[in-house]
């Protein structure tokens, strides 16, 4: 019997879904399925963005602010992704509740997974992406990939 099941951002264990065409593992997240069910989720891929696309940053506010419809989420060259970004974090939403997940371990910075913090112009800013601000809303347990040290795993 594994003990949590956990939505983890698909780029966390090695899935090549970065806006450059990249992954970021982390191999104390992959090490997680030892004893968890962990189930992986890109919300800008599951939006319909393509890979490699240009990034993205929140503008006016943050992920909770997007949700609310009282900020946006717009590329590089200056499109509107918001509703790519609302309906990816949708979609990692039902795959949360289909597995059941109590858990989510999301990566830092990113305008979708950010949980603690964004990158906006460069610069670390504080709040959180689309996909973890809906997270929290769920009431799921949501974790950065900078709070799991490798010797708490
Ligand atoms: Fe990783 Fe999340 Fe960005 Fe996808 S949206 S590449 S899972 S940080």
């Amino acid at each position: 019997m594994k003990d949590h099941v956990i939505i983890v951002s698909a780029c966390l264990l090695g899935i090549p879904c970065r806006y450059d065409g990249r992954q970021k593992a982390v191999r104390h997240i992959i090490l997680l399925a030892e004893h968890n069910t962990i189930v992986p989720v890109c919300p800008e891929q599951l939006g319909g963005l393509s890979t490699p696309r240009q990034p993205s940053e929140i503008c006016g506010g943050t992920g909770v602010d997007v949700v609310n419809n009282n900020a946006k989420v717009v590329s590089q060259s200056g499109a509107d992704v918001t509703a790519n970004f609302l309906q990816g974090a949708r979609q990692a939403l039902h795959i949360a509740r289909l597995v059941h997940a109590d858990t989510a371990v999301f990566k830092e910075r990113s305008p979708s997974c950010g949980v603690y913090s964004l990158r906006k112009q460069g610069e670390k800013v504080g709040g959180c992406g689309v996909t973890a601000a809906m997270f929290f809303a769920e009431g799921i347990r949501v974790l950065s990939d900078e709070d799991l040290l490798p010797d708490q795993v």
